[in-house]
Protein backbone atom coordinates (compact mmCIF):
# COMPACT_ATOMS: atom_id res chain seq x y z
CA UNK A 1 0.00 0.00 0.00
CA UNK A 2 1.46 3.21 -0.54
CA UNK A 3 1.30 6.64 1.33
CA UNK A 4 -1.83 7.84 2.26
CA UNK A 5 -1.61 11.10 0.60
CA UNK A 6 -3.53 12.75 -2.08
CA UNK A 7 -1.92 13.43 -5.64
CA UNK A 8 -2.10 16.81 -6.90
CA UNK A 9 -3.18 16.24 -10.42
CA UNK A 10 -1.00 14.01 -11.81
CA UNK A 11 -2.02 11.53 -14.02
CA UNK A 12 -4.04 8.70 -13.16
CA UNK A 13 -1.26 5.38 -12.89
CA UNK A 14 -2.54 2.44 -14.56
CA UNK A 15 -1.62 0.06 -12.25
CA UNK A 16 -3.19 1.57 -8.93
CA UNK A 17 -6.58 2.25 -7.79
CA UNK A 18 -7.79 4.89 -4.91
CA UNK A 19 -9.95 3.15 -2.67
CA UNK A 20 -12.19 4.77 0.08
CA UNK A 21 -13.76 1.93 1.50
CA UNK A 22 -13.41 -1.86 1.97
CA UNK A 23 -15.24 -4.14 3.79
CA UNK A 24 -17.69 -7.65 3.44
CA UNK A 25 -21.21 -7.78 2.81
CA UNK A 26 -23.69 -10.50 2.30
CA UNK A 27 -25.57 -10.58 -0.85
CA UNK A 28 -25.88 -6.40 -0.75
CA UNK A 29 -24.06 -6.33 -3.75
CA UNK A 30 -23.57 -9.18 -5.64
CA UNK A 31 -23.99 -12.89 -4.79
CA UNK A 32 -23.12 -14.52 -1.49
CA UNK A 33 -20.09 -12.72 1.09
CA UNK A 34 -18.36 -10.13 -0.84
CA UNK A 35 -15.24 -8.14 -0.10
CA UNK A 36 -16.45 -4.93 -1.45
CA UNK A 37 -14.15 -2.02 -2.48
CA UNK A 38 -15.46 1.50 -2.93
CA UNK A 39 -13.55 3.09 -5.70
CA UNK A 40 -12.61 7.21 -5.12
CA UNK A 41 -14.21 9.66 -7.74
CA UNK A 42 -17.48 9.77 -9.36
CA UNK A 43 -18.63 11.91 -12.13
CA UNK A 44 -22.51 12.50 -10.82
CA UNK A 45 -23.22 15.16 -7.86
CA UNK A 46 -26.71 13.17 -6.74
CA UNK A 47 -27.53 15.59 -3.42
CA UNK A 48 -28.92 12.18 -1.94
CA UNK A 49 -25.72 10.26 -1.74
CA UNK A 50 -24.48 8.25 1.08
CA UNK A 51 -21.02 8.19 0.26
CA UNK A 52 -20.20 11.85 -0.16
CA UNK A 53 -16.26 10.95 0.84
CA UNK A 54 -16.11 9.17 -2.64
CA UNK A 55 -17.48 11.89 -5.38
CA UNK A 56 -13.69 13.57 -5.44
CA UNK A 57 -11.81 11.88 -7.74
CA UNK A 58 -8.58 13.18 -5.69
CA UNK A 59 -9.95 12.34 -2.35
CA UNK A 60 -11.18 15.01 0.44
CA UNK A 61 -10.10 15.49 4.13
CA UNK A 62 -12.83 14.58 6.44
CA UNK A 63 -13.33 16.63 9.45
CA UNK A 64 -14.44 14.99 13.27
CA UNK A 65 -16.08 17.92 15.24
CA UNK A 66 -15.06 16.57 18.22
CA UNK A 67 -11.37 16.00 17.64
CA UNK A 68 -11.01 19.26 14.95
CA UNK A 69 -8.47 21.45 17.16
CA UNK A 70 -5.86 23.99 16.13
CA UNK A 71 -3.13 21.52 16.66
CA UNK A 72 -4.60 18.94 14.19
CA UNK A 73 -2.69 21.19 11.55
CA UNK A 74 0.42 23.01 12.09
CA UNK A 75 -0.68 25.65 8.95
CA UNK A 76 -3.08 27.27 10.92
CA UNK A 77 -6.07 26.09 8.59
CA UNK A 78 -8.26 24.95 11.64
CA UNK A 79 -9.63 27.76 13.70
CA UNK A 80 -12.66 27.68 16.33
CA UNK A 81 -13.18 23.98 15.10
CA UNK A 82 -13.44 24.94 12.00
CA UNK A 83 -11.05 23.82 8.83
CA UNK A 84 -10.37 26.17 6.36
CA UNK A 85 -10.21 24.40 3.09
CA UNK A 86 -8.96 27.56 0.80
CA UNK A 87 -5.43 26.87 3.04
CA UNK A 88 -5.27 23.35 2.08
CA UNK A 89 -6.00 23.97 -1.99
CA UNK A 90 -2.03 25.30 -1.34
CA UNK A 91 -0.42 22.46 0.63
CA UNK A 92 2.00 20.71 -0.19
CA UNK A 93 2.57 17.99 2.46
CA UNK A 94 -0.78 17.75 4.29
CA UNK A 95 1.18 17.16 7.53
CA UNK A 96 -2.10 16.47 9.44
CA UNK A 97 -2.73 13.10 7.80
CA UNK A 98 1.21 12.54 8.33
CA UNK A 99 0.26 13.06 12.34
CA UNK A 100 -0.64 9.51 14.44
CA UNK A 101 -1.16 12.20 17.14
CA UNK A 102 -4.63 13.98 15.48
CA UNK A 103 -7.90 12.26 15.20
CA UNK A 104 -9.96 15.32 14.12
CA UNK A 105 -8.44 15.16 10.17
CA UNK A 106 -8.55 12.06 7.80
CA UNK A 107 -8.45 11.66 4.25
CA UNK A 108 -11.03 9.99 2.62
CA UNK A 109 -8.93 7.29 0.57
CA UNK A 110 -6.19 5.27 0.38
CA UNK A 111 -3.93 4.33 -3.15
CA UNK A 112 -3.32 0.61 -3.46
CA UNK A 113 -1.40 -1.74 -6.27
CA UNK A 114 -3.72 -3.86 -8.88
CA UNK A 115 -2.11 -6.67 -7.62
CA UNK A 116 -1.97 -5.79 -3.53
CA UNK A 117 -5.65 -5.87 -3.97
CA UNK A 118 -5.89 -9.23 -6.18
CA UNK A 119 -3.51 -10.62 -3.65
CA UNK A 120 -5.97 -9.45 -1.05
CA UNK A 121 -8.92 -11.11 -2.59
CA UNK A 122 -7.25 -14.37 -3.06
CA UNK A 123 -6.39 -14.71 0.65
CA UNK A 124 -9.83 -13.88 1.01
CA UNK A 125 -11.11 -16.63 -1.11
CA UNK A 126 -12.08 -18.48 1.73
CA UNK A 127 -15.15 -16.13 3.21
CA UNK A 128 -16.37 -16.16 -0.40
CA UNK A 129 -19.45 -18.75 0.29
CA UNK A 130 -22.64 -18.92 -1.22
CA UNK A 131 -21.48 -17.57 -4.49
CA UNK A 132 -19.60 -14.58 -3.11
CA UNK A 133 -16.18 -12.89 -4.60
CA UNK A 134 -15.37 -9.02 -5.12
CA UNK A 135 -17.67 -6.14 -5.77
CA UNK A 136 -16.36 -2.84 -7.14
CA UNK A 137 -17.94 -0.29 -6.57
CA UNK A 138 -18.09 3.71 -5.58
CA UNK A 139 -17.84 6.56 -6.21
CA UNK A 140 -17.49 5.11 -9.65
CA UNK A 141 -15.70 2.30 -10.85
CA UNK A 142 -15.33 4.05 -14.55
CA UNK A 143 -13.65 6.92 -13.25
CA UNK A 144 -10.54 4.91 -12.71
CA UNK A 145 -11.50 2.62 -16.10
CA UNK A 146 -8.14 0.67 -16.75
CA UNK A 147 -6.90 0.07 -13.78
CA UNK A 148 -10.50 -1.56 -12.80
CA UNK A 149 -10.04 -3.24 -16.33
CA UNK A 150 -7.14 -5.12 -15.24
CA UNK A 151 -8.11 -5.75 -12.35
CA UNK A 152 -11.05 -7.53 -13.46
CA UNK A 153 -9.11 -9.50 -15.66
CA UNK A 154 -6.55 -10.21 -12.42
CA UNK A 155 -9.27 -11.76 -10.32
CA UNK A 156 -10.70 -13.29 -13.52
CA UNK A 157 -7.29 -15.62 -13.55
CA UNK A 158 -7.31 -16.41 -10.08
CA UNK A 159 -11.19 -17.73 -10.61
CA UNK A 160 -12.73 -15.20 -8.41
CA UNK A 161 -16.57 -14.09 -8.82
CA UNK A 162 -16.41 -10.46 -10.14
CA UNK A 163 -19.62 -7.80 -9.45
CA UNK A 164 -19.46 -4.61 -10.35
CA UNK A 165 -22.16 -1.41 -9.49
CA UNK A 166 -21.72 1.35 -11.38
CA UNK A 167 -23.55 4.82 -12.77
CA UNK A 168 -23.14 3.41 -16.52
CA UNK A 169 -22.44 6.82 -17.94
CA UNK A 170 -18.78 5.86 -18.93
CA UNK A 171 -18.79 4.68 -23.30
CA UNK A 172 -15.91 2.36 -22.91
CA UNK A 173 -18.21 0.38 -20.21
CA UNK A 174 -19.35 -2.36 -22.68
CA UNK A 175 -15.55 -3.31 -22.38
CA UNK A 176 -16.20 -4.98 -19.49
CA UNK A 177 -19.27 -6.88 -20.24
CA UNK A 178 -16.39 -9.86 -20.52
CA UNK A 179 -15.10 -9.46 -16.89
CA UNK A 180 -17.78 -9.32 -15.29
CA UNK A 181 -20.20 -11.96 -13.35
CA UNK A 182 -22.67 -9.78 -11.83
CA UNK A 183 -23.79 -6.37 -13.26
CA UNK A 184 -25.46 -3.78 -11.43
CA UNK A 185 -26.23 -0.57 -12.71
CA UNK A 186 -27.94 2.38 -11.15
CA UNK A 187 -30.69 4.08 -13.55
CA UNK A 188 -31.66 7.54 -11.68
CA UNK A 189 -34.30 9.06 -14.17
CA UNK A 190 -35.72 8.28 -17.34
CA UNK A 191 -35.98 12.28 -17.95
CA UNK A 192 -32.82 13.40 -19.56
CA UNK A 193 -33.47 17.21 -18.21
CA UNK A 194 -34.52 16.04 -15.03
CA UNK A 195 -31.01 14.21 -14.72
CA UNK A 196 -29.11 17.32 -15.48
CA UNK A 197 -30.81 19.38 -13.36
CA UNK A 198 -30.76 17.50 -10.29
CA UNK A 199 -27.16 15.36 -11.30
CA UNK A 200 -25.45 18.04 -13.13
CA UNK A 201 -24.04 15.11 -15.17
CA UNK A 202 -26.21 13.05 -18.41
CA UNK A 203 -28.07 10.24 -18.21
CA UNK A 204 -27.76 9.94 -22.22
CA UNK A 205 -25.01 7.13 -22.48
CA UNK A 206 -26.30 5.43 -19.15
CA UNK A 207 -29.50 4.65 -21.05
CA UNK A 208 -27.52 3.46 -23.96
CA UNK A 209 -25.00 1.20 -22.48
CA UNK A 210 -28.02 -0.47 -20.74
CA UNK A 211 -28.94 -1.30 -24.23
CA UNK A 212 -25.75 -3.15 -24.87
CA UNK A 213 -25.21 -4.37 -21.55
CA UNK A 214 -28.71 -5.90 -20.88
CA UNK A 215 -28.62 -7.55 -24.46
CA UNK A 216 -25.31 -9.82 -24.47
CA UNK A 217 -25.29 -10.21 -20.24
CA UNK A 218 -27.09 -12.67 -18.27
CA UNK A 219 -26.91 -11.24 -14.94
CA UNK A 220 -27.55 -7.72 -14.81
CA UNK A 221 -29.62 -5.77 -12.04
CA UNK A 222 -31.10 -2.85 -12.69
CA UNK A 223 -30.98 -0.28 -9.60
CA UNK A 224 -33.45 2.48 -8.83
CA UNK A 225 -32.98 4.99 -6.08
CA UNK A 226 -36.68 6.33 -5.34
CA UNK A 227 -35.90 9.77 -4.03
CA UNK A 228 -39.04 12.34 -3.24
CA UNK A 229 -39.47 14.82 -5.40
CA UNK A 230 -37.09 13.42 -7.95
CA UNK A 231 -38.64 10.43 -9.62
CA UNK A 232 -40.97 8.92 -7.07
CA UNK A 233 -44.70 9.65 -8.72
CA UNK A 234 -46.68 7.66 -10.26
CA UNK A 235 -45.90 9.73 -13.49
CA UNK A 236 -42.39 8.55 -12.78
CA UNK A 237 -43.37 4.79 -12.44
CA UNK A 238 -45.23 4.64 -15.88
CA UNK A 239 -41.57 6.95 -17.30
CA UNK A 240 -39.50 4.05 -16.00
CA UNK A 241 -42.11 1.34 -16.95
CA UNK A 242 -41.89 3.13 -20.35
CA UNK A 243 -37.97 3.03 -20.36
CA UNK A 244 -37.44 -0.24 -19.07
CA UNK A 245 -39.74 -2.22 -21.71
CA UNK A 246 -37.85 0.12 -24.38
CA UNK A 247 -34.61 -0.24 -23.57
CA UNK A 248 -34.20 -3.84 -21.73
CA UNK A 249 -32.72 -6.31 -24.38
CA UNK A 250 -32.29 -9.63 -22.30
CA UNK A 251 -34.91 -11.71 -20.90
CA UNK A 252 -32.18 -12.09 -17.32
CA UNK A 253 -32.25 -8.68 -16.50
CA UNK A 254 -34.00 -7.45 -12.91
CA UNK A 255 -35.33 -4.24 -11.39
CA UNK A 256 -34.70 -3.32 -7.52
CA UNK A 257 -36.31 -0.14 -6.16
CA UNK A 258 -34.49 0.90 -3.00
CA UNK A 259 -35.80 3.43 -0.61
CA UNK A 260 -34.24 6.87 -0.06
CA UNK A 261 -32.70 7.48 3.14
CA UNK A 262 -30.30 10.20 4.97
CA UNK A 263 -27.21 7.67 6.21
CA UNK A 264 -24.79 10.11 4.70
CA UNK A 265 -26.49 13.07 5.70
CA UNK A 266 -23.49 14.21 8.39
CA UNK A 267 -20.66 12.52 6.09
CA UNK A 268 -21.40 15.72 3.59
CA UNK A 269 -21.13 18.51 6.36
CA UNK A 270 -18.12 16.62 7.42
CA UNK A 271 -16.78 16.69 3.64
CA UNK A 272 -17.20 20.57 3.80
CA UNK A 273 -20.45 20.48 2.18
CA UNK A 274 -23.65 21.27 2.44
CA UNK A 275 -26.30 18.34 2.39
CA UNK A 276 -29.43 19.77 0.18
CA UNK A 277 -31.86 17.53 -0.26
CA UNK A 278 -35.09 18.60 1.21
CA UNK A 279 -36.99 17.18 4.00
CA UNK A 280 -38.73 14.45 2.18
CA UNK A 281 -39.63 10.76 2.56
CA UNK A 282 -41.05 8.03 0.29
CA UNK A 283 -44.68 7.04 0.97
CA UNK A 284 -45.51 3.43 2.12
CA UNK A 285 -46.40 1.48 -0.90
CA UNK A 286 -44.07 3.37 -3.41
CA UNK A 287 -42.28 0.17 -4.15
CA UNK A 288 -44.93 -1.38 -4.50
CA UNK A 289 -46.47 0.49 -6.97
CA UNK A 290 -43.15 0.69 -9.17
CA UNK A 291 -42.92 -2.62 -8.90
CA UNK A 292 -46.39 -3.34 -10.45
CA UNK A 293 -45.99 -0.95 -13.24
CA UNK A 294 -42.97 -2.95 -14.75
CA UNK A 295 -44.04 -6.13 -13.68
CA UNK A 296 -47.36 -5.14 -16.16
CA UNK A 297 -44.92 -4.46 -18.43
CA UNK A 298 -43.40 -7.82 -18.17
CA UNK A 299 -39.70 -6.94 -16.55
CA UNK A 300 -38.86 -8.84 -13.60
CA UNK A 301 -38.20 -7.03 -10.18
CA UNK A 302 -36.54 -8.46 -7.23
CA UNK A 303 -35.96 -6.62 -3.40
CA UNK A 304 -32.14 -7.40 -2.14
S1 LIG B 1 -4.00 19.72 4.18
FE1 LIG B 1 -2.31 21.03 4.89
S2 LIG B 1 -3.33 23.01 5.36
FE2 LIG B 1 -4.95 21.45 5.24
S3 LIG B 1 -5.24 20.73 7.35
FE3 LIG B 1 -3.74 19.35 6.40
S4 LIG B 1 -1.72 20.23 6.89
FE4 LIG B 1 -3.26 21.82 7.27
Amino acid sequence: MEEIIPETGAEEKKQTLKIFQKGFNYSQDGAGNRLVYHLQGCNMKCPWCSNPEGMDRKGVLLTEREWLTEECCPRGAVQNGRLDRTVCEGCSDYACIRSKRQKGLRFSCQTFRVEEIVEEAVRARPMFFDGGGVTLTGGEISMQFDAVKELLQELGRAGIHRAIECNGSHPRMPELISLVDEWIMDVKHYDEEIHKQWIGASGRQTLENLEKVTAVHPHVLIRVPLIPGFNDSPRDAAGFAALFEEKIRGPHTKVEFLVYHEFGKAKWEQCGEEYRMPPGRIAPGTVEYFERALQEKGISCIRT
